[in-house]
């Protein structure tokens, strides 16, 4: 069962399903807001869909958290333009290992 809400970095983050999803009157699949600590997840999709989008709006809850204003590895390592392929890479490659893992019975 999907999330309505989940811990990460020790911030509470609330989890929405919303149909029509839009950033800047754009459609999209998902959305994370850090100054409200909610991602916003398109409602329309597979719900194997809406785990895979969750897992990439935590990569963003973490890169936005950490390395991208600097608390963990400096100002400005990954910078806010580059946020979005760091996310594309590690949602590609590890979404496929993490979804066997679980199908295996990983806790
Ligand atoms: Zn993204």
């Amino acid at each position: 069962m999907l999330p309505k809400s989940l811990t990460v970095l020790g911030e509470r983050w609330s989890v929405k399903y919303i149909r029509n999803l839009t950033d800047d009157d754009t459609s999209c699949w998902g959305l994370t807001d850090f100054d409200t600590r909610v991602i916003s997840i398109e409602s329309s999709q597979s719900d194997a869909a809406k785990w895979q989008v969750l897992f990439h709006e935590l990569i963003h809850v973490v890169l936005g958290t950490t390395a991208t204003n600097g608390l963990i590895i400096g100002e400005g390592a990954v910078r806010q333009d580059n946020e979005e392929i760091i996310v594309r890479a590690l949602e590609y490659s590890l979404w496929p290992v993490i979804k066997n893992l679980v199908k295996k019975g990983a806790r």
